[in-house]
Order: structure tokens, then sequence, then C-alpha cells
């Protein structure tokens, strides 16, 4: 290291702190970096790589960025998951001897980006942080440096519920300590793109203490500590605007696991992983981003206490009622700017004057705002209350900031008249000075008889006066000081206006730092109002998601679900909302539910693409929908109370991932099955799907008795395995259904319609007929098909070996209708009449020994040879 320049020394002492992020180390106007940095930096963000003589043996990799396009890089870096130290000159290079002193200003964080096109606007970018307290205990705590906010909760028992809920928040980044569990940080890795950063500390800063008043327990402090000092750590500025942390329990939420939500698609698609397509999307007609972003909180979180909803319902249901006070809600919500971010801004010392002009316009909707919800015919109280107009901020930013300030806070031109009688005084010598020299014009063109002369100005030659060449030669000798020649004109200056000019520049300079320095004092003053902003804050962004959800209801005419305490699902025309929205709705076909404690589970069967998947997410959807205050799409809805939702896709259907296995198909199955209540919704599309047919049916015919017997949750259960289709016969809460397909013009058409009963077997042989296979091929594909089902030896589940025993489970497709037709030409003479005999049989007035009569009668009615 000696031998290195001091620089390079200087540069290696700085580095040696930040070894997990890009070190970015000022040299005048550039961002440079060096060693294995540049080396990587130049591949990550393409762009050069040299290097340089740092006084060692070999030369030193090098790259930079010039300072104004660091933002950009910077941002590039943050969302490949890297970090970013930016390290400042703190010194001005001009007074100094030597090498100027550096230091570490921020570090930039994928948890922690404050602006850029990684802070999306309608989603908050929560930094978390973990802290594992053994015996399957974790603290976790997260917060949106750009909002403030900041949430703490306990979670205990199995990790896949914290790896749940940490997916849920959206970590983008995890701060633990060196001795978290490394499989938990695989684990967490495996399903996103996360950055794991280190702090050991685990005290509360000093000056955060007030923050944590509310949190009584030991580990939650713990916890938040954490989260605190690496806020302080890596911003080394003013976190004045932190909200104390809120202290918030995951069971007083709907519990929708990680996989589910992607199977449902609840705020970003399977396929392209936008938001496009997703239920988050076909719901967003919020107006601000903060109501985009509490939108998607409540999503992520639908409630299960009962009131709760019901009071959303209600607003939602008066909102859609009173059209026009909703269209007026819109539009005074349109005015009103971010004011979270704002508030985050304010306390960061980035905000300039149009940003307050902002906030004092976003202000000035709220007395309004008020009044439309007070005239709706509802108690609105407790969404009024905090609503807080901050009347006094309002009239402060009134009186100081004009309507169009300057962009830059360094140029004055911010400041209204009249708000501070020094500014004014500068102001008045600045116009005088004005005024004179538009006088002077005036009078040096009459005196000098020269219509074109004129003043002018410029930041080199201050104000000068400007002839054209056409006219010099009438300008008496003299009269002027020459001071620079153009190619038309001259310009020159006089004694007088030399004066003046000094008099107006200093006027001038004085000004803008005064306007900068009651700019400064201004944005203190709105630092203390923070906590009501923000309190004001989600109080607006609340009615903004509430009257979202009466305008989506309105636009597709959903209907206010009820709840019912008797655990029944009754959904009347219901539809898929998003479905039904990409495909124009008149072509959705709607489909009832009917569910209860006699029939807790659907068998669904149906040939692919025909709407089963569908059908089922249609149900939690709606649930799901019903459960965040949202009216649902259906005529009619009485829906129970959901616990927790669980989807479940067999792996061949699995298009997340495309590396899902079998082992991963059964590890979600298991979650469910596992954690699943009488109270929780299943949903199990093709389970069984990803191994051997046998095994697969063997697994999901168990998967069904087992929740059928010991948890009664309500569950929807697609399958392609038919034989399960005569499970209803054992298992007396099952009902089958399937969808319907009708032939039409020699073409298959799915009608998307659920119909009782199971679906026709051979529907696959149908197809390749209509697809006009040869015939010969379809008639061998019949044959083998009435082999296998009279060879079930190989089944070797005893209700399905019973059952395909029987040949009245094949059926011809066309014939099906509302009941299996038997097939009598299959049946010889001696078993249609024991089933005519047990079919006669009246039980109610049969004995026992009646009984067993009837079926020794019976047995050797069969047992005899045709
Ligand atoms: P399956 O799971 O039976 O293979 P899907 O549920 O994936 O079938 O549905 C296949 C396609 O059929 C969907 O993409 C959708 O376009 C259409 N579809 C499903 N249900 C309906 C419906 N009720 N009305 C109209 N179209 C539907
Ligand atoms: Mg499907």
């Amino acid at each position: 290291m000696a031998s290195y320049t001091p620089m390079i020394q200087q540069y290696l002492r700085v580095k040696a702190d930040y070894q997990d992020a890009f070190l970015f180390f000022r040299l005048g106007d550039f961002y440079e970096m060096f060693f294995d940095d540049a080396v990587n930096a130049s591949q990550e963000l393409e762009i050069t790589l040299t290097s340089r003589d740092g006084g060692g043996k070999e030369r030193i990799p090098m790259c930079g960025v010039p300072h104004h396009a660091a933002p950009n890089y910077i941002e590039q870096l943050i969302n490949k998951g890297f970090k970013v130290a930016i390290c400042e000159q703190v010194e001005d290079p001009k007074l100094t001897k030597g090498v100027v002193k550096r230091e570490v200003v921020q570090l930039v964080t994928p948890g922690t980006v404050m602006e850029g096109k990684g802070l999306s606007d309608k989603q908050n970018n929560f930094l978390t942080t973990l802290t594992d307290f053994g015996d399957e205990t974790f603290g976790l705590a997260f917060a949106d440096l750009s909002t403030g906010e900041m949430h703490t909760t306990i979670i205990s028992g199995p990790v896949q519920q914290l790896i749940n809920e940490v997916y849920s928040i959206g970590a983008k980044e995890v701060v633990v300590e060196d001795s978290f569990p490394e499989s938990i940080i695989q684990m967490l890795k495996e399903r996103m793109i996360v950055t794991f950063s280190y702090e050991q500390a685990k005290t509360i800063p000093q000056e955060f203490i007030h923050l944590v008043d509310k949190l009584e327990q030991e580990k939650l402090l713990i916890t938040v500590g954490r989260l605190l000092h690496y806020l302080k750590r890596t911003q080394k500025r003013s976190l004045d605007h932190l909200q104390p942390a809120l202290f918030y329990e995951l069971d007083h939420a709907m519990k929708i696991d990680l996989f589910s939500k992607r199977n449902l698609e609840l705020t970003e698609t399977i396929r392209s992983k936008g938001k496009k397509g997703s239920l988050l999307w076909l719901l967003d007609q919020t107006v601000t981003a903060m109501g985009g972003r509490l939108l998607k909180q409540w999503v992520d979180r639908p409630l299960i206490k009962k009131d709760q909803i019901e009071k959303r319902h209600e607003i939602v249901e008066t909102l859609m009622k009173e059209y026009f006070t909703r269209q007026e809600i819109r539009e005074l919500l349109k005015e009103v700017y971010d004011l979270e971010r704002l508030a985050g801004r304010v306390a960061f010392g980035n905000v300039n004057a149009r940003d307050l002009v902002q906030l004092r316009k976003s202000l000035s909707q709220i007395p309004s705002l008020k009044e439309l919800l007070a005239g709706l015919p509802i108690d609105m109280t407790s969404v009024l209350e905090n609503m807080d107009e901050c009347t006094e901020l309002t009239g402060l930013l009134h009186d100081s900031l004009v309507e169009q300030p300057a962009l830059s806070v360094k140029e004055g031109n911010m400041m209204k008249d009249g708000f501070h009688e020094e500014l004014d005084k500068y102001r008045d010598a600045r116009r005088n000075g004005k005024t004179w020299i538009a006088e002077l014009e005036k009078r040096e063109r009459e005196l000098t008889g020269i219509r074109s002369l004129k003043i002018g100005y410029n930041r080199i030659f201050g104000y000068y006066i400007e002839i054209t060449k056409a006219n010099i030669s009438t300008l008496p000798e003299g009269r002027y000081e020459r001071k620079q020649t153009l190619a038309n004109a001259e310009r020159y200056i006089t004694e007088e206006l030399k004066e003046k000019e000094t008099l107006i520049l200093e006027a001038e300079e004085k000004i803008i730092a005064l306007e900068y320095e009651l700019f400064l004092k201004l944005r203190e003053e709105v630092k203390g109002f923070i906590p009501r902003l923000q309190k004001l804050a989600k109080a607006v962004s609340g009615i903004d998601v509430l009257q979202c959800f009466a305008t989506i209801s309105e636009e597709r005419h959903y209907t206010k679900p009820s709840f019912n305490d008797e655990r029944k699902i009754y959904i009347k025309d219901g539809r898929h909302p998003v479905v039904e929205k990409v495909m124009d709705s008149n072509e959705y076909v709607p489909n009832d539910s009917w569910m209860d404690r006699e029939n807790e589970m659907l068998l669904i069967t149906g040939p692919n693409m025909s709407g089963k998947s569908t059908y089922m997410r249609q149900v939690a959807l709606t649930a799901i929908l019903a459960q965040i205050g949202c009216f649902v799409p259906a005529t009619e809805a009485s829906l129970p109370i959901f616990d927790q939702i669980f989807t479940r896709i067999g792996a061949a259907d699995d298009l997340i991932s495309g590396q899902s296995t079998f082992m991963v198909e059964m590890l979600e199955a298991r979650n469910a099955i596992v954690y699943a209540t009488q109270n929780s919704l299943i949903l199990f599309d093709e389970i069984g799907r990803g191994t051997s047919t046998y095994d697969g049916m063997a697994l999901a015919q168990a998967l069904i008795e087992y929740i059928h017997d010991k948890i009664g949750a309500k569950t929807l259960f697609s399958t392609h395995y038919h034989e399960l289709t005569t499970l209803d016969q054992e298992l007396d809460k099952l009902k089958n259904i399937h969808v319907s397909v009708v032939e039409q013009n020699g073409k298959v058409v799915f009608l998307h319609k659920m119909k009782e009963g199971p679906a026709d077997k051979s529907y696959g042989i149908h197809v390749a007929e209509l697809a006009e296979l040869p015939k010969e091929l379809i008639e061998r594909a019949q044959s083998i098909l009435e082999k296998l089902e009279a060879t079930p030896e190989k089944v070797n589940i005893p209700q399905v070996r019973e059952q395909s025993k029987d040949p009245l489970t094949q059926l011809s497709f066309f014939e099906v209708k509302e009941e299996r037709v038997p097939n009598d030409e299959k049946l010889n003479k001696q078993e249609a009449q024991a089933i005519a005999k047990i079919k006669k049989m009246d039980l109610l007035d049969t004995t026992p020994m009646d009984a067993l009569n009837k079926l020794y009668e019976i047995q050797k009615l069969l047992k005899t040879k045709k």
C-alpha cells in the first residue's frame, strides 16, 4: 500500500469500509472506480475500462462516469441488486494542499432509493429487516424511505410464513445479522430478486427513540433498531419524516401465501411478471399515486373482520350511488400531489419551490374534499377526523410563494412581493434601476434621433447600448464608449449606465441570496408539518381507494356481496374479473357457484381449455375482492369470510417458473394441507399431473380424502383423472361438476358452462373423430380405451378399481346429459335383472332379514352362467 499515491491510498481506506458496494469516488467532474470495482462496473454498465498509474508496480484498472450522468448509472446498478457508495470531495480543492478530503455521503441500496425510475409511483419500496430469535421466531420490520412509513411484527412458526410475508412485502433488500440462517437467505433468493445487507447493531439510535414508543416487545425493538441503524448508516442525512413503527399481526388479515398470490395473479401476471393483466391492474382506478400504493397494500392483505369489511362496502355503495359527488371527488384528487413522498423529500431537503406550490395546491383541495364527503348520506366522521387541512401551512405557503416559481432555488423568483420587507427593498432597487434604464433608452433615442437604438444585457458585458451599423454615422463622436463590435451593430457603454448596472446587479445578488435563505426557512417550517401531512395522506389515499372500488364496481357491474356464518358460498352468475375484462364482457359465460356444509368440495372435470382453471380462480378472486372491500363480479353473492386461500397448480400446468418440479408441486400442496382450516378456500388445479398416471392419481385421491375427512375446507379440485369422479359415492361432501361442451357444425364448442355431474370421459377420442382422423384409427382408440377400462388391476385404489370394473362408466360423449344412461347392450341378462331387482326394492319397508334374503337371491342370479 505504501507505494501507492496518496490519493489511491485514500481510495483504499474508504473502500475498506464499503466492500459490498461500488465506490463512486469523486475526482473533479467524474466519479471514478478503481481495481475490481472498475473491472466489474465496466461490464455491468458497458463503459470503457482504462487504467492509471497509481504508484504501484502495475497500472490500476479504472473507469468513470461524468458526475451529471451518475444518477442514471447508479440506478442501473441498483436495479441489478448492487449498492453504490457515493464518495464526495468534502473540501474545496482550491483551498487545500495535497489530497482533498473525501467522504462517503450516501450509500444507495435497492431498498433505499429515493428517486428515479427505480421508484415507481404506485408501488412502495420497502427495505426489510429480519431477526432470528431461535425456536422458529423471527422479527420482521420494513420501512419505505420515500414515504416514511414503517411496520413491524413477530412471526412464529414455520419458516414458510416468514418467506411468504417477505415476498408479499415485495422487499428488494433485506437487512440481517451475520449469523442469520443461510438456508433462509437462499430460499428468499430463489424466489425473488433480493439484495442482502448486514447490520449488527440492534439498539435504537438515540434520535429515533420516539419512533418506537408504542412497541412493547423487546424483540420488536431489536428488529426495528437494526432497520433504523442501517438507514442511518446508509443515508447519513435527515430522516425526520420517518413515522413511528406500527405493529401489525399476520392473523389480522387473510393469508394468501406466495404461490397462491402468483397463481391468482393478484398484483402481477405469471407470464410477464408485470402489473398489466393482474387483479391490481384491473382494479386500479385510483387517481393519486398514494392511493395506488394503498390499493396494492389492500390487495395484498384482505381483511377478515366483518365490521371493517362492511364499513368499506358501505362507503363504496354510497359512492357508487352518488355518481356526481364521486366525479367531483375524482376531480379534486387529481390536484392532490403525492403528499407522502413529498414529506420524505422535505425531510431530505430536496424539494424546490415548485414542489411547495404543488403542496399548497394539494392542501387547498382538502376543504372542498371534506365538504363533499360530509355531504354523503352516511356517517363519515371517522374519515373526516383524520383529514387535517393543515390550514396554517396552506396560509404560510400562500403568503410566501409566487404562482410559478423558478425550478432552481438559487435563482430567486420564488417569493411573493410583500412577504419580506428587506426583499421588497432590493426588488424596488432593482425595479428602479430597470426603470431608469428604460427611460435612458427613450431619452437617448430622442437625443440621437436613432429610433432603433436599444439597451440590452448579457452576462459577460452587462448592460450596453446597441446601434446598428447603418446608424453609426449619425451618432455624435465620443457620445458613448465603444465596448463590442458585432457583424451589423456596435455596442457601447457609458459611465452612468455602468453605475446603475452595479446597483442592479448588487440588488439582484442580494435578492437571490435572500430568497434562498427565505426558502430554506420555509422548508424548515414545512418540516414541522410532516407528521400531519402523512396522516392526511393516509386519509386521502383511503378515500381514493374507496372511490376506485366504486368506480370499477359501477363500470363492470359488480354487486355488493354479503357474508354468512354458515360457511356457504353462493355466487350467482359469477365472472372472472380479469378474463371478463380482457375478452370483452359480452362473450364471457357467467357461472354459479354453490357450496355449503353438505357440499364442501367440488370435483371439476372437463376437457382442456374448457374453463376449469378460470372457474376456480373466479371463486377465489370473488372472495378476495369481497374481503378487500370491493364489490364482486356476480349478480348476487353471499360468502363466508375466508381466513386463508390456497391455490395450487399441477406442475405440468405451471407456467410460472418453468423449473417447477413435482417436488415443488407436492411441497406447495403440503402447505395447503398443513395450514388450511375449515374456514379456508383451497383450489387444487390438476394436482398430481407432474408424475406418472397412477401415483399421481393416487395422490390426488388421497389429497381429496384427507381434505374431506380432516380439514373440511371449501375446496375446488380440477382433475383430468376421470376415475376420481366416482369418489362422490364414498365422500358425501364431494360433488362432481363438469364443463359442458357441445358439437356445432362438426366442431367442438366449449360452452364454459358448469354443469352438475362428471364430464364425459372419451372426449379426446371424439375430438379426434371430429378432426377427421382415419376411421380405423378412431376405432382402434375406442377398443384400447375399452380394454384399459376392463383391466383396472393396475390401479391400486380400491374405489377406483371397484368403479372401473363397472362398464357403466364408459359414457358416450354426445349422449351425456344430466344423468348417466346405462348401456344395456353390455350387460348380460342376469345382470340387468339383478339391477332391476335392486331398483325395485323399497328400503323403507324392508327388514334386515328381508334384505339378506333379497341379497342371497341376487347373488344367486348373478352366479348363474349365461
Ligand atoms: P382449462 O383449465 O379447463 O384448461 P381455462 O380455464 O384455462 O381452461 O380456460 C381456457 C380459456 O377459455 C381461457 O383462457 C378463457 O379465454 C376461456 N374461458 C374460460 N372460462 C370462460 C368463460 N366462463 N367464458 C368465456 N370464456 C372462458
Ligand atoms: Mg387449467
